[in-house]
């Protein structure tokens, strides 16, 4: 038993969907295909929100009929004639689901992941009958009914252990029974049956899941580049491709900032040991990378990430009182309170530095509770550079002709503000 995850990218368009068929029908079965929403759905789903929450219903549902007629149309090209008709079916009962979420649109986050998972559903329905009509033995399967999360929208936390019971219960017995699944990543469903989004690019993190919940043998993310690399080629010249990768070092870069699988998506597989294959959907051959139990023999290139816009925040007190543990406290309780992240602290006798996430707006609130008890000074635009397994040489290329606000080093680790 193996979970594939297809990301948005890879079914972006109908050739792309079906470039995918001999990824799939070559799976050793039965397989859970966890799967995103056709291309840039996501974000054109966020644009109705928008409106819907702006009260401007109209242009809502002017994008709604875009979204309807990509998707009725990728669903025409794909499918033949039998086929079609029920995806249309299927589809419509989306569509209608998108129309009363636009009507009823109330607070923005729970609006939010009553319209934005509908991309999953389509895209899955799709796909669905697409394989159907190959022959393949698949179901699909409406996931909320597995992953139970709270209400805690647009982020929502998952219950592992009720949705462990559903997954055993509604998953298992039909891969024994030998059909393959079809279902989506980054939703879920409250006890009352609400629609839920476990964060942007939260399908990795639901394929992790599933496989821990079903005990599959590996997960694979295909993805449109050749596995991982030692750094995002956008940002860096000369990267390699890393054949085999600890969890413990994918965590790390992905918290610092790699977007290259999504940050929650390692907890699960480490937990349960369950390989992470990343491989590359547009050449199925190339070896990719393996994320795993960390081995001696593993070896490391330099693994660079860079967090862009951040914030420097440099906290002294104002009456000369050390910064001391209760203090401390104190400090991190409103970043908890307001929901901002801290990527680097290093504190002094009275004074206190941490590089934050720009949170925009929540950034004046901050700077306003700290100024009680602190003159606050704050650099914007910052970024944070970190260097797993640096050397010297790479240390003095990548800080070249940059102004460094703060560095701490480990012997393996370098971590790096800059301006
Ligand atoms: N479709 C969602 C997004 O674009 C989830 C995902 O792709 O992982 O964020
Ligand atoms: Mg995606």
């Amino acid at each position: 038993m193996q979970v594939y995850k297809f990301g948005g990218a890879s079914i972006a368009t109908t050739e792309r969907m079906q470039a995918l068929w001999p990824i799939v029908s070559s799976a050793e079965q039965p397989v859970v295909l966890v799967v995103s929403a056709l291309g840039k759905t996501t974000n054109a789903l966020e644009a109705i929100v928008e409106a819907a929450c702006k009260q401007d219903k109209q242009k809502a549902h002017e994008l709604a009929k875009t979204i309807e007629r990509q998707h009725m149309d990728y669903a025409r090209m794909i499918l033949d004639e039998k086929h079609f008709k029920e995806a249309e079916k299927a589809l419509n009962v989306f569509l209608t689901e998108l129309q009363w979420a636009i009507d009823d649109a109330s607070t923005y986050d729970y609006t939010y992941d009553q319209i934005v998972g509908i991309g999953e559903l389509m895209s899955t329905r799709i796909f669905a009958y697409y394989l159907q009509q190959q022959d393949l033995n698949v179901e699909w399967v409406d996931i909320r009914d597995v992953i139970r999360t709270d209400d805690t929208y647009r982020d929502a936390k998952v219950d592992i252990k009720y949705s462990g019971e559903q997954a055993k219960a509604k998953l298992l017995p039909l891969l024994q029974s030998g059909k393959n699944i079809i279902t989506q990543g980054f939703i879920g469903a409250t006890s009352d049956n609400a629609s839920t989004t476990l964060g942007r690019e939260g399908s990795d993190y639901s394929a992790a899941l599933i496989a821990s919940m079903i005990g599959a043998t590996a997960v694979t993310i295909w993805k449109d580049v050749e596995g991982l690399k030692n750094a995002d080629p956008k940002k860096f010249p000369n990267t390699v491709r890393i054949d085999a990768i600890s969890y413990h070092e994918v965590i790390e870069m992905a918290y610092y900032g790699a977007q290259v699988i999504h940050p929650k998506t390692i907890k699960p597989l480490q937990n349960n040991k369950i390989p992470l294959y990343v491989k590359c959907f547009l050449n199925k051959d190339i070896k990719g990378t393996v994320v795993m139990d960390e081995v001696s023999s593993l070896f490391y290139p330099p693994l660079i990430v860079q967090k862009s816009d951040q914030v420097l925040l440099k906290l002294t007190a104002k009456d000369f009182s050390f910064i001391t543990e209760s203090k401390l406290r104190d400090l991190y309780n409103i970043f908890h309170r307001l929901n901002i992240k801290v990527n680097l602290i290093q504190n002094a006798a009275i004074s206190f530095l941490a590089c934050i996430d720009n949170k925009g707006r929540k950034m004046d609130e901050l700077i306003q509770e700290l100024s009680h008890e602190y003159n606050v000074s704050d650099n914007e635009g910052v970024s944070l550079l970190t260097i797993r397994h640096y050397t010297q040489d790479v240390l003095n290329d990548l800080t070249k002709g940059k102004h460094i606000l703060l560095e701490q080093k480990t012997k393996h680790t370098v971590q790096l503000v800059l301006m």
